[in-house]
């Protein structure tokens, strides 16, 4: 069989510990047999990250504006306990934060459905994509604690000098304070961000906050939305059939839970942080997790939702077998080679990208699965397999598919 062509590179970034070395079983196993790979390869293990200043990260998101679309493996974001073992030069930053920041992106998340590992909600049939805004409020607000009486204003100073002022609050005695901000700028990227991926996968776009109660910040996270669809969207949706709304947050948790899925959830950024947890853990599985970090430009970027899995890592280097599932590591691959294909037209390179996908969820529904599946499946003939050999099912599976 002829090795499928691609035409332009994907960017490809490495990463850490297990995540790596699933990494490299899936390029081996499951893609160089059958596409001539083209990437343009970005080492963003610590080790490298650590000799280049952390410019190879700074890098590998300039390559992705420049060819459109990347591949991540998942890597470590550095504590003390990291610094100690690598010997770092410096703490260095979340690479997915430099990521975000250098393409102004909004994180999409969503399960991979599979027969035999069923969600807690009963009537969640299609995956729940969330989107979670990833700047401000919250996450950026400043906090002062309050000794006792007195009067607390937000006060505004204009660069000519000029000033507004709102009461907070008149203590009579001791109390806490928050002031939090975010940026049209910001929101409207995520709002383009957002519009643009239900394009791109035709799901309905769900928008809630809390506006009846904030009503000069959650309503203007609402105004904007309403003004970029108006003016940017309406009609690409309504050619494209799918529908954008807004709803009060409680009133979309109601909604979430009796829908069937189906549709891209889009949250501030503590509702996100919340609700992406709820949404995963009532799909099954983190490792079954997948992320895409889209730009308002158009450049996305696909990776496994999970970390680098240390712990089975260092089980790993002392000669032990280990079972962690490179599923979300897989359709992070195939994300990419499908949005690849969609944007050189190659159907072959998107056909190929279904495949893996369909051998992927068919080995898993006949039986063979890691440990982590095995311990939540309703399948009840399960063979319980270590990764290369999970992955080599899977290829033997690609291979039929493929004929
Ligand atoms: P983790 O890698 O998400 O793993 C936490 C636990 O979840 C594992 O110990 C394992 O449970 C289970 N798990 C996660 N993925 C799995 C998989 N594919 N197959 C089977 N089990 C899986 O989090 P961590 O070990 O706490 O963090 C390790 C490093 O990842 C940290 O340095 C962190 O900075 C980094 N991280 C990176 C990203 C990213 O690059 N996107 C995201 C999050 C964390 P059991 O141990 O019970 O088997
Ligand atoms: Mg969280």
């Amino acid at each position: 069989m002829d090795k499928i062509k691609m035409t332009t590179p994907l960017v490809e970034m490495d990463g850490d510990e297990m995540t790596r070395i699933l990494w490299n079983m899936i390029k081996e196993e499951l893609i160089q047999p059958f596409v001539e790979l083209k990437t343009e390869y970005y080492d963003l293990g610590l080790e490298n990250r650590d000799r280049t200043g952390d410019q190879v990260t700074v890098d590998a998101a300039e390559a992705t504006k420049k060819y459109g679309v990347a591949v991540k493996c998942a890597t470590i974001t550095p504590n003390a306990a990291r610094m100690d073992e690598y010997h770092l030069k410096e703490m260095w930053k979340s690479p997915n934060g430099t990521i975000r920041a250098l393409l102004d992106g909004t994180v999409f998340r969503a399960p991979v459905l599979v027969k035999g590992i069923e969600p807690y909600v009963k009537t969640w049939k299609k995956p729940i994509t969330l989107a979670r805004h990833a700047y401000g409020d919250v996450y950026k607000a400043s906090e002062m604690a309050i000794p006792g009486p007195g009067k607390v204003e937000l006060l505004y100073t204009a660069e000519d000098g000029s000033t507004r002022s709102e009461l907070l609050h008149q203590f009579k005695g001791a109390g806490i304070v928050q002031g939090m901000h975010n940026l049209d700028s910001s929101i409207e990227s995520f709002a383009r961000s957002c519009f643009q991926f239900a394009l791109d996968t035709r799901q309905d776009l769900w928008f809630a906050a809390k506006d009846t109660i904030s009503k000069k910040y959650d309503h203007h996270f609402k105004d904007v939305f309403e003004e970029v669809y108006e003016k940017e969207y309406k009609a690409r949706f309504t050619e494209a059939g799918i529908t954008y709304f807004y709803t009060l947050i409680d009133d979309a948790i109601a909604r979430v839970i009796k829908s069937e899925g189906g549709f891209i959830w889009a949250c501030k950024n503590y509702d996100g942080d919340v609700m992406s947890d709820m949404v995963a853990t009532a799909f099954g599985s983190l490792a079954m997790m997948t992320s895409v970090l889209v730009s308002p430009q158009g450049y996305y970027e696909y990776e496994a939702a999970h970390g680098t899995v240390q712990r089975h890592y260092y089980q790993h280097l002392k000669g032990e077998e280990t079972s962690t599932n490179p599923i979300a590591t897989i359709f992070a691959w195939t994300g990419a080679f499908r949005k690849r294909g969609e944007l050189d037209r190659l159907p072959e390179l998107m056909r190929f990208a279904d495949l893996l996908e369909q051998a992927s969820l068919e080995t898993i529904e006949s039986g063979r699965m890691t440990k982590d599946l095995a311990l939540i499946t309703e399948l009840t003939e399960v063979t319980v397999m270590n990764s290369g050999e999970f992955i080599r099912a899977i290829r033997s599976e690609l291979e039929k598919l493929l004929g």
